[in-house]
């Protein structure tokens, strides 16, 4: 974000010690309730900082979803998006993939990375789907983490926002802000799902997934997360991980929505010249 910075002074801001008890009190055993409060009004406040969340990669059959997030590994959506039109044009059944010419389904995935990998799992996945599920992608966590470069993640990825059935997704971001929330200590990504499941309902599963996953993305960096000018800051026992300055917090503020993010947060209100507003600094 190129934008200049300007300040509103007298805002109150979370700071560091509040963080340091809350750090203290979770790691001394939260009480549940504590959590459970303290759990919703992170899961408002993301809810409020990204009512459009979606799954970023673009399908239209749960098949293309599966092949979308299978290119996924290691690849942003964005790349992703840019080679699916064709790839889905070329290859639009299971049985397209079963029989693909690698050479040439190499060629086309080639952006995404690890593509030969990436085309032995496709080409696997049709196969599986035509010889056991008669061509057509199941719906079920079982079946699907069964098939050739599906894991547990795909396979919620896929439930969730193809099937409509709630799933977790727990990718790097997720584990990585989760961790830093305290909402549980857990590595294992399976741990983390069950862990995080018995904290948010069911039904808001999916949705909660793209919240933490946007939220990693565009505020909650693995380095330098944009503390000061996150909403979630009081709540968040890592507030202080990245710069609590508004005016430095603010420019690692990424995406399309980082006006919004900024006023949401009480620190950036665009100005006609394009200017941003934060608070805590004397100019007017
Ligand atoms: S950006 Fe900072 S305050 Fe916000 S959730 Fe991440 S670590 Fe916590």
């Amino acid at each position: 974000m190129n934008n200049p910075v300007r300040t509103l002074p007298d805002r109150p801001l979370p700071d560091r010690r509040r963080a340091a008890r809350l750090a203290a009190r979770i790691a001394a055993g939260e009480s549940s309730l504590g959590r459970a409060r303290r759990v919703g009004r992170m899961l408002r406040a993301l809810a409020a900082a990204f009512p459009d969340a979606r799954c970023e990669l673009d399908f239209t059959t749960p098949l293309e979803l599966a092949v979308a997030t299978i290119l996924s590994a290691q690849c942003t959506d964005k790349r992703v998006n840019e080679v699916t039109p064709a790839l889905f044009a070329r290859y639009p059944a299971a049985v397209d993939y079963a029989g693909a010419d690698r050479t040439e389904l190499e060629e086309l995935i080639r952006p995404t990375g690890f593509f030969r990998n990436k085309a032995t799992a496709l080409i696997g996945l049709g196969q599986a789907v035509v010889e056991r599920h008669d061509s057509v992608l199941p719906g079920t966590l079982d079946e699907l983490v069964k098939l050739p470069g599906i894991g547990r993640k795909t396979a919620n990825v896929i439930l969730g926002n193809a099937f409509g059935v709630p799933g977790l997704t727990v990718d790097t971001h997720f584990g990585r802000l989760v961790r830093r929330w305290g909402w549980t200590a857990e590595e294992d990504p399976v741990k983390v799902e069950h862990a995080v499941g018995a904290l948010v309902p069911k039904r808001d599963w999916t949705m909660v997934s793209h919240h933490v996953i946007y939220h990693g993305r565009r505020i909650c960096h693995a380095r330098k997360p944009a503390c000061g000018v996150c909403t979630l800051a009081v709540d968040c026992p890592a507030f202080g991980t990245g710069p609590t300055d508004p005016a430095q917090a603010a420019v690692l503020v990424k995406g399309p929505e980082t006006v919004h993010l900024l006023a949401l947060a009480g620190f950036g209100v665009p100005e006609g010249d394009g200017a941003v507003i934060v608070a805590g600094d004397s100019e007017p």
